[in-house]
């Protein structure tokens, strides 16, 4: 399949045998699911940073906000290495276009949190984050990122999922010199989306739209985005969906029998009491939006976020 979604992520996640005992740590959600829709861009940061394989195994060690990367039996300190690399690494990747990373868990240099931190008397508190992981971080802070861990927790992934596809959509608006018209455009048709994670962040943007002809178009572009990604970092909760599907049920007060009405509030009911998954009422709204034409909604986001294959909404 075509895909214009480049994602990073930890090449020891694809089956690469760059571990420091010369395995990998294949994920195959992530090669064969996720895999169809997205290129991936592979980074080994110990690899690439100039480390043999197999090499000596690593860990952070000392203050858990600024530790360092030190091998576990002869304690060489690796930190210059690696960040000397990784800010080079970085500025290279900036022109990948990436939409997003993976980052493998719980290793000091690509654990994205709660990688362990060593104090001198060998404890270890679990407050660190992977070294390339920060300079990562720190250097694309709008950038969705997750760890293969979190992923298999179908909330977090489809978070994750849905903020990738938003964001390359983001960007295609951004490539594609849209103007003033076009951010409202892009606004409407995320509405429901954004709605479904924040409604605080759904108001600033709707209040930021209406300023559309008052602030400069690159301001007006940077503090949107802002708004965009940090709103769809919060998580949809079954209360958050069930209020954006009583709102599309509003759209069909004329068209629909009685019979028909309670019927699909029942089923909002059942989805609300996490009985059944999202993907129900939904595909009941998705049948009237097309029987009615009803082109508001046929043109939200939200009734179709990502691809249905990734079956990201089958879940209670
Ligand atoms: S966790 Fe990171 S550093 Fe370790 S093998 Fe995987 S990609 Fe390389």
């Amino acid at each position: 399949m075509e895909t214009n979604i480049r994602l990073g992520i930890s090449a020891c996640l694809l089956g690469q045998t760059v571990r420091y005992d010369g395995g990998h740590k294949l994920d195959r959600f992530l090669t064969e699911t996720l895999g169809q829709f997205v290129e991936y861009v592979p980074v080994c940061p110990e690899v690439e940073c100039g480390m043999p394989v197999p090499r000596e195994s690593m860990r952070l060690e000392g203050d858990p906000e600024s530790p360092r990367l030190v091998t576990s039996r002869t304690k060489t300190d690796k930190t210059e290495q690696m960040v000397h690399w990784a800010k080079s690494r970085v500025a290279e990747l900036e022109k990948e276009g990436l939409m997003g990373f993976i980052f493998k868990s719980d290793s000091p240099s690509s654990g994205m949190e709660r990688v362990k931190v060593y104090n001198d008397k060998s404890m270890a508190v679990r407050k660190g984050i992977g070294m390339f992981a920060r300079i990562f971080m720190e250097h694309f802070p709008l950038l969705p990122v997750e760890e293969e861990g979190r992923l298999h927790d179908p909330v977090l992934r489809e978070n994750f999922i849905e903020r990738i596809f938003v964001l390359s959509r983001w960007r295609e608006l951004l490539a594609g010199d849209a103007g003033r018209g076009g951010l409202v455009a892009f606004h409407t048709k995320h509405k429901l989306l954004i709605m479904s994670h924040s409604n605080r962040h759904y108001q600033e943007m709707g209040r930021i739209v209406a300023r559309v002809k008052q602030i400069p178009q690159a301001k007006l572009y940077e503090e949107y985005g802002k708004q965009l990604m940090d709103g769809l970092k919060l998580r949809t909760t079954a209360k958050k969906n069930t209020n954006v599907l009583m709102h599309m049920a509003g759209y069909f007060k004329e068209q629909l029998s009685s019979d028909e009405k309670a019927e699909l509030l029942e089923i909002i009911d059942l989805y609300r009491k996490e009985l059944v998954p999202l993907i129900v009422p939904i595909t009941l709204i998705n049948h009237y939006v097309r029987k009615f034409g009803q082109s508001y909604l046929r043109d939200q986001y939200y009734l179709k976020p990502h691809p249905v294959e990734l079956r990201l909404r089958n879940h209670v």
